[in-house]
Order: C-alpha cells, then structure tokens, then sequence
C-alpha cells in the first residue's frame, strides 16, 4: 500500500515537472488551463479611454470557461480619461483585486513599493513558467517594466512585430513628372518642388501640398535626414538612446541643422502650410481630394488608401519608399514599433488569490491562452488552417475595422499579453505589405529606448521640471518652423534658457534610472 502511495506521489511530481513543456500542447478539454477546481470571481478595475472591462465579452467567458476564474468589472465610463479614473480609485483605498487598462506602469511602480500593489517576482518565478519564459528570452523588457525597487508590479501588453511607419509617396505623380523615387536628401526636395509646380493632379492649378503629416510630430522625424535625433521610442518627443546614455533630440546640433532646413522648406511652400492645425483627418482629406503628395505614416491604414481612394481618385498610387539617404549617407527609419507598453494588469494587495491570478495572468501567455487574447473565439472569428489562427471571410470583410471587431469581443485590449503580429498582417492589403518587405530589406531601424522607473526623489525632480522643458521646446520648434523666430539667431539663448530650466538635471536622473534597470 505504501509503496503504491509513493508511486502515486513520485507520478504527480513527475508530472508536475512535466508541466512547462507539455503546456504548449495541452488541450483544454483536459481542464490543462485550470487555475482552480472551484470557480472562483476576482473583481477588475479596467479602463481605457474607449471602453471598460466588460464581463460579457466572449473572450471573458471563453477564459473564465478555461481557467475557472471570472472576472467582474468594476470601473466606470463616468470619465475617458484613465488617468483620471485611476486616482480616484486609489484614492478611495478600496482597491479590486486587479487593476488594469491603460497607463498602469507608472501608476503601479509608484503605489507598488509603497504597498498598493503586489510585487511579481516570486510569484511569476514559482506559479508562471510562460510568462517567466517570455522574460527570459526578452531580458531588456523585462529590465524596463520593473520598479525602482527591482519588483515587477504589472503584466505589460508586448505589441508585436518591428515595422510601423514608413515614407509614402504618389507614384503616379512621380511617374506623371517623370520622375524617380527620391534616393537621397536632394532628390526628396526636387521632388517636392516639382510636386508643388507640375500641376501633377491636372486641374491647371498650384493647389498640390506636396509633403503633408496627419500628425504634425512626424515632420519633426525628418530632422533624421539631417542627422538630428527624433524621439527614441514609439511616444513622441521621448528620449533616445545610444550606447547606453540617454539624451534628447531637440538639445542638440543635428536637430539644429534639420529644424533650418525644415523651416526652409516651408517657407518655399513643400510643407503643408496648415501641418500644426489641420488635424487629424488630414490624411484623409488631402489624400480623397488629391492633393496630398508625401508623408510618414502607419503602413496598414495609409496603403489602405489604394483600395479606398481607386474609384475615386484617378490613377491614385500611394506607395512606400524606403527613407532617403541623409546627409552622412545612411538611411534611417526611427519610428519601430513599441516592445513593451505601459498598458497591462496588477494585482492589488486585496487580493486574496495572488497564487491563482499569477496562473490566470500566465493563462494569456500559453499558446491557447495567446490566441484567444488576439484572435477570439475559434469558429466564431477564426479558423484554424494548417495549425494557424486565419480569419473568417466574414471578419475581414467587415466594414467595421478588424480592430475594432476585436475590441468589442474583449481580444486586443491592453490586459498583460503578447500580441501576435500574424493577426495584423492578415488585414494588411498587398500595399502594406509591399512596403513593409521593403523596409525589411533594409538595416533602417534604430535602438529602442524602452523607458525607465523613477524612484520617489528622481521622481520629483522629473515632475518640477520636465512637463515646461518640453513645453518651452515644442513652443520654440513650432516657432522655427513656422518662421516666425530663427533657429541660428536663437540657438545659444534657447540652450542657456534649457540649463536655467534644469535640463540637465532632468537627464541626470533620468541616467540614473536608466543604469539601475539596464546595467
Ligand atoms: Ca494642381
């Protein structure tokens, strides 16, 4: 009897060691995903600024199916701003046991080591071997979430795949003027310059812009061509990094020499005259009113205007090219998309199941778990062909966006998971696609700044100071552009004001953070 005992014990353990390999294959038939044998309701505070966690949502209930955990939601749409939503829960001190949505890592890192949160490391080491996996194999991420005290307190939404903007340009307008892809700096402004002259849209009149940005702070990337820094991570105007020191763009020469010519370039009128103020749909209505000739932009919805636009635009061709050589001759794309976001889930420390949330969190991070999180529901929005999550007919077919259709199932929403690029590339048209192949023959792409966590103290430096630093740039970089101030004539004074301001100071602890996560 004993030595069946021992036998029935050494078999448990030996599956129990088991686990971690033979999750990639488990069914969920075989309750593989069960984090408890009683079902269990843990309450969830999570709120972006489109929508709260809903407990209807397919995928919520196809996991709570999976896991035995449920999920009950307990914010409200009474503000779109997250930021907003989550101070008045923390300052009520009636914490749910996990808060998620958007912006979390900051909010996580700061009332996390004062006790609001609980700390991860322990837990993800012991109850969550996929999650544990993804770390190990992505050391940097796993440096960049962490709080000033070393403890993870949030599991991040990872975006997935490298390419997310690129230069786009009418070729048929090139080909009209007969003209050919700009391949350097040069070339880009004599194009431009003929897009402004040679009447390619025929209406007999000087009515073209030739280069346009349907968010003004991409134009300020273009000071790349130049060899100036734009921002160093998917946020504008963020801090770069380069052989392991942080710095900002906008202190320094290259910046100089990109903000003079950029402001050169719209005094001669290449730049759309309306590029701070016209907004959001400017994109849209330069491009359907055929006046649009250039920009940077996302690759999926701004090759989407070749299907949109072909009925309605005559000859309408709006490719990607691959960014033009800049003045030391290298060819520089410095938008990638981000590795890791500030968007996730925590657990709070009224959490009476951290054990089982650690499980349901790491659920998202099996192969099983992954799938449901971006793709949904199998049968319902996909099916599986040759082992591979495909959307049905219907889903891509659908005039609401494929994002938003899985917004309102509960799939790609910021909870702590690893997107899966394949669910992007199936709703890139040929011209996407086309233009992210070339981008990927290319070595265009720059180190990552993947961002740090303040302590108490670097934290208050960087709040008495930053928020103006930046204020005081833009205002000035605007200026510039717009010609109203002179970037030579100001260029020593807007230095000496930067130092007045604490600059420097903002950097150093900003180094600080940097060496403590990453060295
Ligand atoms: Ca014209």
């Amino acid at each position: 009897m004993k030595m069946v005992k021992n036998l029935i014990t050494s078999i448990i353990i030996g599956s129990t060691a088991l686990a971690v390999p033979m999750m990639a294959n488990a069914k969920a038939e075989d309750g593989a995903f069960k984090v408890t044998d009683k079902p269990i309701t843990l309450d969830i505070h999570f709120h972006t600024k489109k929508y709260v966690y809903d407990n209807n949502w397919p995928v919520e209930k196809e996991a709570a199916r999976l896991t035995n955990v449920r999920l009950n939601n307990v914010a409200s749409m009474a503000t779109t701003k997250s930021e907003e939503a989550f101070n008045l829960l923390i300052a009520s001190g009636d914490l749910p046991d996990i808060v998620g949505g958007s912006a979390i890592k900051d909010n996580v890192n700061r009332y996390g080591p004062e006790g609001a949160f609980i700390p991860m490391n322990d837990l993800i080491d012991k109850y969550a071997p996929n999650i544990k996996a993804f770390f190990d194999k992505n050391p940097d991420i796993r440096s960049s979430i962490r709080a000033a005290d070393g403890e993870i307190y949030y599991i991040p939404y990872l975006p997935d795949g490298e390419f997310g903007r690129g230069y786009f340009i009418r070729t048929d307008w090139l080909k009209k003027l007969n003209l050919k892809t700009p391949q350097n700096i040069q070339e880009l402004h004599d194009v431009l310059v003929a897009f402004r002259d040679g009447d390619p849209n025929g209406n007999g009149k000087k009515d073209e812009v030739p280069l346009f940005m349907r968010q003004w702070e991409e134009l300020i990337r273009l000071v790349t061509l130049w060899d100036g820094h734009a921002s160093g991570s998917d946020q504008f105007h963020d801090f770069y990094v380069k052989d392991g020191k942080l710095n900002h763009g906008y202190t320094e020469e290259g910046y100089r020499v990109g903000i003079r010519n950029l402001a050169k370039w719209y005094k001669e009128g290449l730049i759309d005259k309306e590029v701070f103020t016209r907004g959001s749909r400017s994109r849209e209505y330069l491009l359907s009113n055929d006046l649009g000739g250039m920009t940077h932009d996302w690759f999926a919805s701004t090759a989407g205007y070749n299907d949109s636009l072909r009925d309605k635009v005559k000859g309408f061709e709006f490719n990607a090219f691959v960014p033009p050589a800049g003045i030391s001759g290298k060819r520089i794309e410095s938008h990638r998309r981000g590795k890791v976001k500030v968007e996730g889930w925590a657990m709070s420390f009224t959490n009476e199941h951290p054990v089982e949330t650690m499980k349901y969190f790491d659920f998202y991070f099996t192969e099983e778990g992954r799938r449901l999180a971006n793709f949904g529901i199998e049968g319902e929005q996909y099916d599986m062909v040759d082992g591979k999550p495909v959307f049905k007919k219907a889903i891509l077919e659908n005039d609401t966006p494929l994002n938003a259709q899985m917004w309102e199932i509960g799939a790609q929403v910021p909870r702590g998971f690893f997107q899966d690029y394949a669910y992007e590339l199936q709703w890139s048209n040929k011209y996407a696609l086309a233009g992210i192949a070339k981008y990927e023959a290319g070595d265009y792409l720059v180190e990552q700044f993947l961002g740090v966590s303040l302590n108490t103290k670097e934290k208050e430096v960087f709040d008495k100071r930053w928020a103006t630093i930046k204020d005081y740039m833009l205002e000035k970089q605007q200026a510039w552009i717009l010609g109203s101030n002179d970037i030579d004539k100001d260029w020593d004074d807007y230095q000496a004001q930067l130092d007045r301001m604490g600059y420097d100071k903002v950097l150093k602890v900003m180094q600080t953070a940097y060496d403590r996560a990453y060295k």
